[in-house]
């Protein structure tokens, strides 16, 4: 029998995680989250709401409020879960450290892969610990229109020597990057808050349980939020 090791087996669980500040939660999130899912084969995808991003502005909305939103997204989608881990945690969110929290809890053997945009790759030597990650997780990076993959800096090497294909997710517990061009859903979470401060409708952009929220509590209204 194999003992286990960071290159054999074919049964690792795998993990996906799919971050943002969800300020609301859209149609893009879930669909990308939900194909990203059935097409990676992933056992579990976890939507990730961060409390207060140390690379972005605060958002205006409660936390809570962005955490309540999307339990209603994902009250009838079984495949994606919610991980309030981040929202738990006082202080600034870095993905470095949900990430170590998970390998202690999950432990070495476990596929881990982070999801993310390529407007977010093109940031992460803004991240904290941002060299550590690829150590701790599988970097899945969705192309988005307007992007380009950057052909020198750090990110271009970062590229260079972790750019894998997907069979290499379940064959390792971290350390590859997937670049995935997959269907975008041409909807921002700026973009509906724009609408609602301007008195207009994000209908059909969002799940309906998320509209009624946003009405019922009187989101969005103000530019600033
Ligand atoms: P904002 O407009 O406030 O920047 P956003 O809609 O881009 O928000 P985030 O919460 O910042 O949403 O994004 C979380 C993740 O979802 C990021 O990795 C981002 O690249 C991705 N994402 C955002 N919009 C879409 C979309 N329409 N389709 C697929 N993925 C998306």
């Amino acid at each position: 029998m194999n003992s286990p090791s960071s290159e054999s087996p074919s049964s690792r669980k795998c993990l996906a995680l799919f971050g943002g500040t969800f300020n609301p939660v859209h149609f893009g999130h879930l669909r990308m989250a939900l194909e990203l899912k059935e097409l990676l084969g992933f056992d579990e995808m976890r939507l990730l709401p961060s409390h207060q991003p140390a690379h972005r502005a605060e958002p205006g909305v409660s936390a809570g409020a962005r955490r309540d939103m999307l339990a209603l997204a994902l009250e009838h989608c079984p495949a994606l879960l919610l991980d309030e881990r981040e929202l738990q945690r006082a202080g600034p969110t870095y993905t470095v450290d949900t990430l170590e929290e998970l390998r202690a809890e999950l432990g070495s053997e476990v596929s881990i892969s982070f999801c993310m945009g390529l407007d977010s790759l093109l940031g992460l030597p803004g991240w904290h610990r941002w060299e550590r990650l690829i150590q701790l997780a599988h970097l899945v990076v969705v192309t988005r229109p307007g992007w380009q993959i950057p052909r020198d800096g750090e990110v271009a090497e970062l590229l260079a020597r972790h750019r894998a294909d997907a069979a290499e997710l379940k064959r390792k517990p971290a350390g590859c990057i997937l670049l995935r061009e997959q269907t975008l859903l041409p909807i921002s979470a700026t973009g509906i808050r724009s609408l609602i401060a301007s008195g207009r409708s994000p209908q059909y952009l969002l799940p309906e349980r998320v509209f009624d929220y946003i009405q019922t509590h009187q989101l969005y209204k103000s530019e600033k939020q």
